[in-house]
C-alpha cells in the first residue's frame, strides 16, 4: 500500500502481527500438474497398497471422532521400525511439524539456531517463525558439516541433515558424533532420506546427549500427501517436543494409512528403495555421458550444477519434466535437483535434458 507521498506503508493488519514476521513470506510451490514431476523427492512409484486399502475402508466413526491424542499405536509401530522403544517417538503432521515443535520446545525467542548451507530451506523459516536467529555455516569442500565453525556459534540448537537436501550427500559419523558431544544445546539430525543411504544416526538418540533424529513417511513410504513424520529421542526429550506440538496433529486418516503401511508393506517400501538406489547409479552415469556431472548422492534425488538453473528448469517444464531449480547455492552455484523414480521417467528426463541444453 502506497501513501499520498509515495512511501510504502505497512498494512494496518500486518502491523499488528509479530514484528519478526515481517520478513517472512509464504512458502511457494509450483502450481498444477506436470507430465513427469521430479521436483519434490516423493515416491514416484506411488503409495503402499495397504495404505490405499486402509483409506478405502474408512467408516463414518473414523472421521467423526477425534483420534487418540499423540497417536500411541502409530508411535509403537514406528518405534519397532526404527528399533527403539515407543516412548522415544514423537509423531507429527510431517517431519516439518516435529522440527518446528522441537525448535519451539528447546529455544527461547532471541536464541541462535545454527545450520549448514546449503541445507533444508524450511529450517531458517521455522527458526524465524519461532523467534530464533538462523546462523548459516557453509558445508566444507567435501560437503561435510564444518564442525568447529558450527560449535563456535554456541547455538542453542544445531541442525544437521543427512542425507542432506539439496546436495544429497551424507555427513560423516565422526563429525556428527563430535557435534553431538560438544554442542551446548539440542542437536537435530534430520534423516528424512535415511532409507536411501548414508549412516543411520538413530543410536545417537540414546547417547544420553540431547539429540533428536527426525524421519518421515513422505519419502520412502510414499505418504507425503497424508503428512506423517516422526522424531526419535530420549523419552524426556520426546515429552518436551510433544508439549510444543500439541494433541491431534496427525489426523485419523493419515494414522490409519501409516499403520497399514508399517504393518503390511515394509517389503514393498524396501523394494522401491532398492529401485531408487539402482536407478540413481544408472542415472548419474547417463548424466555423466552427456557431460553433466552430478554430486554424489545418498538420497532419492541428485543435484546437478548448471549455468542457469531457472532457464534449464523452465525449458524442462515446457518439455513436460519438472525439476527443482536451486539458484546460487553456497559453494556450488546454480543447480537443478532431480528426484529418482522409475526408469521410464528418468529416461524422459535425460532425453529432455539433451534436447533442451
Ligand atoms: N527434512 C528434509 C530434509 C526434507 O527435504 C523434507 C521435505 N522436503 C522434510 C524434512 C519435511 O518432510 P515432511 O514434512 O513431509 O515429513
Amino acid at each position: 500500500m502506497l501513501t499520498a507521498t509515495g512511501v510504502r506503508a505497512v498494512d494496518p493488519i500486518a502491523a499488528l502481527a509479530r514484528e519478526s514476521y515481517r520478513g517472512i513470506a509464504l512458502y511457494s510451490t509450483p502450481r498444477g500438474r506436470c507430465g513427469v514431476d521430479l521436483s519434490d523427492n516423493t515416491n514416484l512409484w506411488g503409495a503402499p497398497p495397504a495404505a490405499l486399502r486402509a483409506l478405502a475402508s474408512l467408516q463414518g466413526e473414523d472421521v467423526t471422532r477425534y483420534p487418540v491424542a499423540y497417536e500411541p499405536a502409530l508411535a509403537a509401530l514406528l518405534a519397532d521400525y526404527a528399533g527403539v522403544s515407543a516412548d522415544m517417538i514423537a509423531c507429527g503432521c510431517g517431519s516439518d511439524d516435529v522440527l518446528d515443535s522441537a525448535i519451539r520446545a528447546f529455544a527461547e525467542p532471541g536464541e541462535v539456531l545454527c545450520l549448514p548451507e546449503p541445507s533444508f530451506s524450511m529450517i531458517p523459516f521455522f527458526a524465524r517463525a519461532n523467534g530464533l536467529s538462523p546462523v548459516v555455516i557453509p558445508l566444507t569442500g567435501s560437503f561435510d558439516a564444518d564442525l568447529d565453525a558450527m560449535l563456535e556459534t554456541d547455538a542453542r540448537i544445531i541442525y544437521l541433515c543427512s542425507p542432506n537436501n539439496p546436495t544429497g550427500g551424507a555427513l560423516s559419523r565422526t563429525t556428527v558424533e563430535q557435534i553431538v558431544e560438544n554442542a551446548r544445546g539440542l542437536v537435530i539430525i534430520d534423516q528424512a532420506y535415511a532409507e536411501f543411504g548414508g549412516d543411520n544416526f538413530t543410536d545417537l538418540a540414546s547417547s544420553g546427549r540431547p539429540v533428536l533424529v527426525t524421519r518421515t513417511m513422505s519419502k520412502a513410504f510414499g505418504l507425503a500427501g497424508l503428512r506423517v513424520g516422526y522424531g526419535i529421542g530420549s523419552p524426556e526429550l520426546i515429552v518436551e517436543v510433544l508439549k510444543a506440538r500439541g494433541p491431534y496433529k496427525v489426523n485419523a486418516l493419515a494414522e490409519r494409512a501409516a499403520i497399514a503401511a508399517l504393518e503390511s508393506d515394509r517389503s514393498w517400501v524396501d523394494d522401491r528403495v532398492n529401485e531408487v538406489v539402482a536407478n540413481r547409479l544408472d542415472f548419474r552415469a547417463e548424466l555423466a555421458k552427456r557431460g553433466l556431472v552430478s554430486l554424489e548422492s545418498s538420497a532419492n534425488f541428485v543435484l546437478v550444477p548448471v549455468d542457469d538453473c531457472g532457464g534449464t528448469a523452465s525449458r524442462l517444464e515446457r518439455a513436460g519434466i519438472r525439476v527443482r531449480a536451486m539458484p546460487d547455492l553456497a559453494g556450488i552455484g546454480d543447480a537443478i535437483r532431480i528426484a529418482i523414480g522409475p526408469w521410464d521417467m528418468m529416461q524422459r528426463c535425460l532425453d529432455a535434458l539433451v534436447a533442451t541444453t
